[in-house]
């Protein structure tokens, strides 16, 4: 009874932020929203037409050009605001977070820190990765050059349902420091967490149109996002990432994109197999395995493979399902029934094709419509579809290996390149290992968290993965145009030609270019 009043106010204020949208006034469209933990209705959210991605983008020009000139401390104070409000309504974010994609509450907060800790890195580190740089002039002494950071002007952040706090609002922060309007464009059912960042974003005092929420579909709102922007960050299915860039292409403006997955976990015989196996677990089944970076293809050396099946079989196993707002549960629901049919299918498939379940295998209605169980299968063949395609659910296959080649090889043996994991005692051969696996983040003795955590440093996708990283200075200047201003002192160039003539000329670039060493390199 708790539960579901606590569950009934909750609702009531996601239905609240409804009005945040950035839709022009007028008739909408009207998509109904439903809960994956119970199936029923929660919300009635009206979508973007064309009408409204024009007012949109209209809006954001106009604040973009003031945006622009505040400067950098003033930003980053905005964003140190919105930090500390995130975390005072930790509580109220998660419950809108769970009602929209029915995750574990465990799940849910480890977005949230994600959006925290990614805030605080770049309002530490953005003013000096902004900051003109100068460069190596022409003619050393003579010519003063610069290198100069603009913001592309409006940027649209098309993000997807499974991380949607964290793949909305963290992309979005680099983008707003570097002096860009945003315009969001989430996935329709998880509309209202992205609204929640807003609403705090604007308690924060980011001024209105800075960051805007636009609800709608993918082939409508988001493709027409992407015919109105400068650029666009993509984060979603390879599928639809190579639309996207087609659609960037089309008008000539960068885009970043952040894609699918089928990653690789190699686990040598010399590993802490216990480890490995809760590693194993984490990685696979956080979030239900709606994860672009959960490892789906397991490795494991076959001298230990009898006792690391066992270990991982009994850990999946204890994992507890639970469909309620609090932080009892270890694994929630799926969020889409297509998700939760895409599951049964390529379990179905493997298995009829001759796989063994290990664990699990089963749809959990008496939890709730979309839940399934942690799954474990071995002898998975490359025939069946589980071997190759991204599944993006609660589903791993253990294969065995025999040695390190081996190894890497069957982690390369894929078309996406987004993540890896390497469990072992020896550091070295990991990280020789690590090197020749395609993939654009590799973890030795972590699945996914240590790389991800680490958002100094790039983080992306390789192959079919995508194109572009977030994270680190790449994932800040992405949402930058640089611009070289070179001042030419003395002499101008053509006049210090026409004054030597062509043949001194001549001689004189040619010692130069005798003498000239790019600036770091050995004499
Ligand atoms: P999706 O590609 O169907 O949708 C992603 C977003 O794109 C949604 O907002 C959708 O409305 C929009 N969209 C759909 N069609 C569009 C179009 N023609 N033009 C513009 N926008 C369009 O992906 P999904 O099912 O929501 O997400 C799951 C996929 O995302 C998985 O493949 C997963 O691996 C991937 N993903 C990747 C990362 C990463 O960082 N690499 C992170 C999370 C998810």
């Amino acid at each position: 009874m708790a539960g579901s009043l606590k569950s009934a106010s909750a609702v009531q204020r996601l239905r609240s932020l409804t009005p945040l949208t950035g839709l022009a006034p007028g008739a909408h469209e009207i998509a109904t929203v439903h809960a994956p933990f119970s199936g029923q209705p929660f919300a009635e959210l009206p979508l973007a037409g064309p009408a409204d991605l024009d007012h949109a983008v209209e809006v954001a020009r106009e604040a973009q050009a003031g945006w622009a000139s505040v400067r950098a401390r003033a930003k980053a104070d905005i964003l140190r605001r919105f930090r500390t409000l995130l975390l005072d309504r930790s509580e109220e974010i998660l419950d809108i977070l769970q009602i929209e994609t029915g995750k574990a509450r465990r799940h849910a907060f480890e977005e949230l820190a994600d959006v925290v800790f990614v805030a605080a890195y770049y309002d530490g580190v953005a003013e000096r990765l902004l900051r003109p740089r100068r460069r190596k002039g022409a003619i050393p002494a003579l010519t003063r050059t610069v290198e100069v950071r603009h913001p592309h002007g409006v940027v649209g952040v098309i993000a997807p349902w499974n991380y949607p706090l964290a793949l909305a609002v963290s992309d979005s922060i680099p983008a707003v420091l570097a002096g860009n309007a945003v315009i969001v464009k989430p996935d329709v059912q998880t509309t209202h967490t992205a609204l929640a960042a807003l609403q705090l974003l604007l308690e924060a005092e980011l001024p209105e149109g800075v960051l805007q929420v636009l609800p709608g579909d993918g082939q409508g709102t988001g493709a027409g996002l992407v015919d109105r922007v400068d650029y666009v960050s993509f984060t979603g299915s390879t599928t639809t990432g190579r639309l996207v860039a087609r659609r960037a292409a089309a008008r000539l403006i960068g885009c970043s994109l952040e894609l699918g997955g089928k990653n690789p976990m190699i686990v040598r015989a010399d590993a802490n197999l216990h480890r490995a196996a809760a590693g194993a677990v984490r990685g696979s089944f956080a979030n239900a395995g709606q994860l672009c970076i959960a490892s789906e293809r397991l490795y494991v050396h076959r001298a230990v493979f009898k006792r690391f099946l066992a270990s991982l079989v009994d850990q999946a196993r204890a994992l507890r399902l639970g469909a309620a707002l609090d932080y009892d549960s270890d694994m929630g629901s799926l969020t889409y029934e297509h998700q939760l049919r895409r599951v049964e299918e390529h379990v179905g498939d493997a298995v009829a094709k001759g796989a063994v379940v290990r664990a699990g295998g089963r749809t959990r209605p008496d939890i709730g419509p979309l839940f399934y169980e942690p799954t474990v299968l071995t002898g998975v063949t490359p025939d069946m579809r589980i071997h190759s395609e991204e599944t993006f659910g609660p589903v791993v296959s253990v294969y065995p290996f025999s040695d390190d080649d081996e190894a890497v090889a069957l982690a390369n043996d894929s078309c996406y390149g987004l993540n890896a994991s390497i469990w072992s005692t020896d550091i070295t051969t990991s990280l020789q290992m690590a090197r020749r696996i395609k993939a654009g983040t590799v973890n030795v003795n972590e699945s996914y968290s240590a790389s991800w955590g680490s958002v100094d440093a790039p983080m992306g996708g390789r192959k079919d993965s995508g194109l572009g990283r977030r994270h680190g200075a790449e994932g800040l200047l992405k949402f930058t145009e640089s611009q070289t201003v070179a001042v030419q002192r003395g002499l101008p160039l053509d006049l210090a030609a026409s004054w030597l003539g062509r043949r001194r000329t001549r001689n004189a670039v040619v010692a130069v270019l005798r003498r000239f060493r790019p600036r770091g390199s050995r004499p």
